[in-house]
Formats: C-alpha cells, structure tokens, sequence
C-alpha cells in the first residue's frame, strides 16, 4: 500500500476497499456490494465489524462508545450525527453500544460513556471520555484527526 491510499472496511458486507487518499468518502463505492463507503450520518457497528476496523482500515473514523441509560451519551447523539453530515467527506462516523457489545468496550479500555476514540492510518490519534458538543466536537475532530468541515 503506498502512502496515497488507505484502506477502507465496508461495514454494509465486510470488504476491504483501497481507496486514493483525498477521494471523497462519500463518493466512493465498495467494490464488491457497490455501497457508499461513507454516509452522512452516524452508522451502528458491533463487535464483530469493530475488531475488523481496527485490524484493517486504515481511514479516519471516530467512534462513539455509548449507552442508551446515559443522559450525557442522548445529549451528544444529535451533536454527533450533525459532525457526521460536516465531516461525511473525509471522517466516518461509528457508534458502539456498549450494553450490546460488552466485550469490545472491555478491550477498548473504556471507564466511563461517552468515549470518544479517533483513528486514522490504523492506529488511535484520541481517545477521549466525556461528552462534546457543538463547536467544541468539531474542534476536537478537526485537531486529531487534521481535516476540515465542510460548510452546512
Ligand atoms: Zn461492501
């Protein structure tokens, strides 16, 4: 893989996707079940689909870690989903139940929800208790992950 591609995991039927780096998310198509690579709106993933991230896509994507109990979790959700319109381009957006997916929140370490984690090339850029909002998650997404929101 050269450094002007990144790897991107289909959550829709599992394929890893080499894609030029730049290319719009978005606009991009997997090629094996021909959906989006991206959506402008937040998409649920278990387990399963998680580890498989983390094993082989190397794109920027953050992941919200949640609880439908959590008051500050429901708080964020609209804030999050309103990220993932701006950034839908460059960022996908994830959201991991953690009642649903216990064993993945164990091995993300996780101590409290919201989390929020941030990877790119692979590996974790942030990685992040607390609830965001506003102007202050789209800073945060701006600054770990150095791309720009696209204007509403
Ligand atoms: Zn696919």
């Amino acid at each position: 893989m050269s450094a002007n591609e990144q790897m991107i995991y289909c959550v829709a039927c599992g394929a890893t996707n080499r894609v030029s780096a730049g290319k719009s998310l978005t606009a991009a198509k997997c090629g094996r079940c021909s959906k989006p690579l991206a959506t402008p709106a937040p998409v649920d993933v278990n387990s399963e689909q998680f580890a498989a991230l983390q094993a082989k896509d190397t794109g920027a994507y953050v992941l919200d870690v949640w609880a439908p109990w959590c008051g500050p979790c429901r708080m964020m959700a609209p804030h999050f989903e309103a990220a993932a319109a701006r950034f839908s381009a460059d960022v996908r957006f994830f959201k991991l139940n953690t009642d649903t997916n216990q064993a993945a929140a164990g091995l993300l370490q996780i101590r409290g929800v919201p989390t929020l984690i941030a990877r790119k090339g692979g590996r974790v850029v942030a990685h992040e208790a607390g609830a965001k909002t506003g102007a202050a998650l789209d800073n945060w997404i701006q600054t770990s992950l150095k791309v720009t929101s696209k204007a509403n």
